[in-house]
């Protein structure tokens, strides 16, 4: 099983925006841009909604046959570890493999000592092909990244095999994430994780680093953009670079995670992607929840009294919905507005502060934000929410369609008019 080129993660909370989504790849193909879909879910946003791995395979599988798709699709167990991996076995053909927990704990001296003698011809000023600089690597060098990511790399390869006793070689891609911690990976960092990756013999298709910057929630990059750019082209080379000497999978591509919302990298990948003729995998999720409000609110009615009552709730349990996402939101609590001045907003209103159009002057990322972790009190109030959004689904599956298909494709795979 071999990943195409370009793939988009799609999440879906609630299990019925399959169909809207999908809409946004077909609408992709007929523009000639060849995306391929994966649906994933962790098992956090499971045990959330109280939704089950196979809820995703039966919306995949439906989405699919109802339009007619012929190219591939895949069912991605999103974040998961040898705790909860089982549970995903049957219904999943794409694994992401989350080792980030166990970055920076070392792993035994004698492996740490293998790895390091093992990798010892790179020592020396290191010239990647496509990167200009040289890297000055010593043993040093190669020990200390040793010690903060050989563990994780060694947990992938457990988790790995576990899948492939259960599944069969070959018979689903292998992601590995690291992604979800506090320190970026350098460039370098990456290209010993790729070396121990091929070490544990793990048919890696994508990985996902954490890249420099905050990549918060729902709303745009935040950082400098010209770091970030730099290291990706560099974290491409790199992986170009690994693919030849560590003999990884020929398509092994970056993976972004939490990509949703994240204009004003977009462009930039976008160029550089096709400078080097190289893949991407962009993961998103509770973008297509935010739509689903955008969509309630421009309903009036029973919508609008819907996303008020979920933004009251969100509003007083703050701390408990935020608490769980501390390292992918910044909300400044001081541009909230009250729930008395929602409670006063037409659905326009509601629409506008919410729906991620930076231009328009009712934006507010902060009230996004909230909304994006408040996904907890739409899936408390049960078939009330979901019949709202079964009453609501034309006017819901346009603004699905329409974010996934326009600000995410669009910028970031479509060919570039200059
Ligand atoms: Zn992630």
């Amino acid at each position: 099983m071999k990943l195409e080129k370009y793939s988009i993660g799609m999440g879906d909370r609630f299990g019925l925006q399959g169909k809207a989504q999908l809409n946004a790849l077909i609408n992709a193909k007929n523009a000639g841009v060849n995306v391929v879909p994966v649906w994933n879910k962790s098992h956090r946003e499971h045990t959330i909604i109280g939704s089950s791995p196979e809820d995703v395979r039966n919306e995949a599988d439906t989405a699919v046959k109802n339009l007619d798709w012929n190219d591939s699709y895949y069912v991605d167990a999103d974040h998961i570890s040898l705790k909860n991996v089982d549970l995903f076995i049957d219904s999943s053909d794409f694994f992401t493999l989350d080792v980030a927990d166990f970055t920076g704990q070392c792993a035994d001296s004698n492996d740490i000592n293998a790895f390091v003698a093992k990798n010892i011809n790179y020592t020396g000023a290191l010239s990647i092909p496509g990167v200009n600089e040289k890297f000055e690597i010593n043993e040093q060098v190669i020990r200390t990244i040793a010690e903060k990511y050989l563990l994780a790399v060694k947990e992938a390869g457990k988790i790995y095999r576990h899948i492939e006793n259960k599944k069969g070689t070959g018979k689903f891609i292998t992601e590995v994430s690291m992604d979800e911690t506090d320190h970026p990976q350098t460039p370098i960092e990456l290209f010993f994780i790729s070396s121990a990756i091929a070490d544990e013999k793990i048919p890696a298709q994508t990985i996902a680093p954490k890249f420099t910057g905050r990549f918060n929630k729902g709303v745009d990059y935040v950082g400098p953009v010209n770091q970030f750019v730099k290291e990706f082209e560099e974290d491409i080379c790199i992986i170009k670079f690994a693919i030849e000497k560590f003999g990884l999978p020929e398509n092994l591509k970056l993976s972004l995670h939490s990509g949703s919302d994240k204009f004003s990298i977009y462009q930039p990948i976008n160029m550089i992607i096709k400078k080097h003729g190289c893949g991407l995998h962009l993961k998103t999720a509770g973008t297509t929840w935010l739509e689903e409000l955008i969509g309630l609110a421009m309903a009036e009615n029973q919508g609008m009294e819907i996303c008020r009552e979920i933004y009251k709730n969100a509003l007083l349990r703050f701390d408990e919905l935020c608490a769980p996402y501390s390292t992918v939101i910044d909300i400044n609590k001081n541009n909230l507005p009250s729930a008395d001045e929602v409670a006063a907003w037409s659905g326009d209103q509601y629409a506008n502060g919410l729906r991620h159009d930076q231009s328009h002057k009712d934006f507010n990322p902060d009230f996004r934000q909230l909304l994006h972790v408040g996904y907890k009190i739409a899936a408390e109030m049960g078939e009330k929410y979901t019949n709202a959004l079964k009453n609501t689904e034309d006017v819901i599956s346009e603004q699905v369609t329409k974010n996934i298909f326009e600000r995410h494709i669009k910028p970031l795979f479509s060919e570039i008019n200059e």
